[in-house]
């Protein structure tokens, strides 16, 4: 028998849980459905810019959102969605091990980042190789960097590194900066940073973490520098052909959401680096998983003609009423 659950939330990371947390806390069926648990997380060893916590980690983020979760009722499975469907009594979620059947389905299955494919990379992912420089270039204040990459995500890893390392080389393949006017004349003028055109990244080594990398450029010439930290923004994978003929997804690959979440699809909402949401982090991600969760919970209450809630819970103290 195809098993039900008022809401599923396809992905584990802190989109997708914090929407869990939000709709099991609410009393009704929810089931995260997850390749792993964290997503992203699991790549950051150091996190210091999540609100509430001045050094935490990814994993450890992850594994209390999950608690979290299961403490309120909320299931969990590690599967794969791979296709989403409209049935007559609400959507139909087919993964690789089985059906489920839903009421409302929250969107949160993140991105991951492309690598340069070299085959030492995974060995220096934080060890010196990084992929998100918003993320980890305050790790390099007054160190020297690379930055390679590709039209927007290089400019804006460049000048955000220019501010905080010392050195900054700037490796692309073309022999000129794709982007933003602005910032092209911006990152020109930043006397900390070497433009290096025309080159790619051959081969990056050293012991435990990273010390050279070595550079080929178009005319077949290798040149050997020292870096403590590169930095890859080669731009990210979004997969959403599960999804895909049930929701709108503008040019860049992202779910269009709008508020709570809400997708062209009424029982459909997303939440995280998936939508077009601006800044990809773990606390904006929580937060639009929470109100995302909160849309899905208030959808299937309306399906059973309740009023749905505004707020998570209020409290009235004298002759006022707060809404939390
Ligand atoms: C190297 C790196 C460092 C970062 N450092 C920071 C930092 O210091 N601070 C910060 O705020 N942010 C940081 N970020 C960004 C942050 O990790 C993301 O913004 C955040 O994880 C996005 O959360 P999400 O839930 O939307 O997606 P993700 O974290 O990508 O999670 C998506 C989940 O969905 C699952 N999934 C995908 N497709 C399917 C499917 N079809 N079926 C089932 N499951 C599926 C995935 O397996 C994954 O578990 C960093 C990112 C990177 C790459």
């Amino acid at each position: 028998m195809v098993q039900e659950y008022e809401v599923i939330v396809v992905g584990a990371g802190p989109a997708g849980l914090s929407a869990g947390i939000y709709v099991a806390r609410q009393k009704v069926s929810c089931l995260v459905i997850s390749k792993d648990l964290g997503g992203q997380l699991n790549l950051i060893p150091k996190l210091e810019n999540y609100p509430g916590t001045m050094m935490s980690s990814g994993p450890l983020l992850a594994k209390t959102l999950e608690n979290q979760y299961l403490v309120f009722g909320g299931e969990m499975t590690f599967d794969t969605v791979e296709r989403i469907d409209e049935a007559e009594t609400g959507l139909k979620v087919k993964t690789t091990r089985t059906e489920y059947m839903t009421k409302a389905v929250v969107l949160a299955p993140g991105k991951v980042p492309n690598n340069l494919g070299l085959s030492n990379e995974n060995q220096f992912a934080n060890k010196g190789v990084h992929y998100c420089t918003k993320c980890d270039a305050p790790f390099y204040q007054g160190r020297t960097t690379a930055t390679v990459g590709v039209g927007g995500y290089l400019l804006e890893s460049g000048i955000l590194l220019s501010r905080m390392a010392s050195k900054v080389y700037l490796i692309y393949k073309g022999g000129g900066l794709g982007g933003d006017k602005d910032m092209i004349e911006a990152i020109k003028k930043k006397e900390n940073v070497e433009l290096v055109p025309n080159t790619s990244i051959k081969s990056i080594s050293g012991n435990n973490t990273l010390q050279q990398i070595t550079l080929l450029d178009n005319s077949g010439t290798e040149k050997t520098i020292t870096v403590d930290g590169l930095f890859i923004e080669m731009g990210s994978k979004i997969n959403l052909d599960f999804v895909k003929h049930l929701v709108t997804i503008n040019t860049k690959g992202e779910i269009e959401i709008g508020d709570g979440g809400k997708t062209s699809h009424p029982a459909i909402f997303a939440a995280g680096d998936a939508t077009n949401i601006p800044y990809k982090q773990i606390v904006a991600a929580c937060g639009d998983g929470a109100a995302a969760g909160l849309s899905a919970f208030n959808y299937v209450e309306k399906l059973k003609g309740k009023p749905g809630i505004r707020a998570d819970w209020k409290k009235t103290i004298g002759d006022t009423v707060f809404h939390y």
